[in-house]
């Protein structure tokens, strides 16, 4: 039998796959079982963020594993606090929580808001509803799911969590009307990326912080494609001029192995207390050393220069392909907008001929590893632009 073949027997067929093998990569390009190279615009949705076994990244986890591997969160191990100890001095966030993906550390979010509120102004008070906004992503889960303003994904799976109002993306009038007393949240994406790389007003974010801070109302802010690098700043809240009471990470945090962080501040930075909240895997020393690695490269003012520099130049490049309408995003998030080609249709002929992309709604989404290099972006526009002919 062959790869394929194999894995659709046994695995359940929750994805639609593309009829590619991926054996190796290195840098930014993958090779598939027949030997043929890829050059790399996706990053698996943004997660290599130092591109394919980086050798800095793949020592630290091969030691890693060859030290200690695992060890229950009944003990301490010196590479979790290593990687606490550098996020906080990047983020400037004083606690946070490890899990292993996105959806657990919006989970955690979640938890930390109610459990917020809960503490303050009691049961009685059902200071329980977290706003979302319509189209957002915050993942898999039965809450996330519920969280997610997205009714596609609201099907199936009844009851749903309760306690989420959806907010128009941008539409201040929207959030006025619904932020009353029974909220004890408001979470977003500065860019919402699987709801098609929408970023978000400035003015719009503004109101969320004003409207919250005279509330006692916490921001959450759900980074977990936006962070870490991705937008050219470590974190995409620092180009809004905000601090979010709680911000969640994932994606690209630890370069391909699984980590959520759930990072909380302030008042909120120690809401969950012993025996709240927990992880079995959730800070697991594999999985911290590859983030740790991850920090310590894409934590460095330079490195971020560098890929604000690789952006612009980026941005630019795919300007001049005349097919090419516009390009959404910060940084190395971009969606692009066609005039008239259809980007489900754009990203499969770009695998045939050797490049690996995204969609998001309608526009063809790169999330390119934030190590590329000048030769690889041009390489890989050239094999866009041979598309968009
Ligand atoms: C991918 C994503 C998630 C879910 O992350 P998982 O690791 O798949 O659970 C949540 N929020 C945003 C913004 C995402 O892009």
């Amino acid at each position: 039998m062959d790869t394929i073949e194999k894995f659709n027997s046994h695995i359940m067929g929750t994805y639609g796959r593309y009829g590619v093998v991926f054996e190796k990569g290195e840098g930014r390009t993958a090779v598939d079982e027949n030997g043929k190279e890829y050059i790399d615009f996706g990053s698996g949705i943004g997660v290599n963020s130092l591109g394919y076994c980086d050798k800095e990244w793949a020592d630290a986890v091969c030691a890693q594993a060859r030290a200690i591997q695992h060890t229950s969160n009944y003990y301490y191990t010196k590479v979790q606090a290593d990687f606490a100890e550098k996020l906080s001095a990047i983020t400037g966030y004083d606690k946070m929580f490890f899990g292993n993906s996105g959806a657990e550390a919006n989970e955690c979010a979640i938890k930390i808001a109610r459990k917020y509120s809960f503490d303050k102004y009691g049961a009685e008070a059902k200071r329980y509803n977290i706003i979302t906004l319509v189209n957002s992503f915050h993942g898999r889960t039965v809450t996330t799911l519920s969280a997610t303003g997205q009714d596609v994904f609201h099907n199936y799976f009844f009851p749903f969590t309760e306690g989420f109002i959806n907010v128009e993306a941008n539409n201040i009038d929207d959030l006025r009307a619904k932020i009353d007393d029974s909220v004890c949240a408001v979470m977003f994406e500065f860019i919402q990326g699987e709801g098609g790389v929408n970023v978000l007003d400035k003015a719009f974010v503004d109101e969320i912080f004003r409207l919250c801070a005279e509330k006692d109302i916490l921001t959450i802010a759900d980074e977990v494609q936006t962070g870490a690098g991705r937008t050219g700043t470590f974190l995409a809240s620092e180009q809004f001029g905000v601090k979010p009471d709680i911000t969640t990470l994932a994606k690209g945090v630890a370069g391909g192995v699984p980590v959520g962080v759930c990072l909380a501040d302030g008042k909120c930075a120690d809401v969950l207390v012993k025996g709240t909240h927990g992880s079995t895997f959730g800070g697991n020393p594999l999985a911290c050393a590859g983030g740790l690695a991850v920090a310590n490269k894409v934590g460095s003012p330079e490195f971020l220069k560098e890929v604000r520099e690789k952006s612009e130049y980026f941005r630019k490049k795919l300007m001049e392909i005349p097919e090419v309408e516009g390009v959404d995003g910060l940084g190395l998030m971009m969606g692009i907008r066609f005039k008239e080609k259809n980007a489900a249709e754009v990203c499969k002929a770009c695998l045939d001929k050797g490049l690996l992309a995204l969609t998001a709604k309608t526009k063809l989404r790169l999330l390119p590893p934030l190590n590329i290099t000048y030769d690889e972006i041009d390489k890989g526009i050239e094999i866009l632009g041979s598309v968009l002919i």
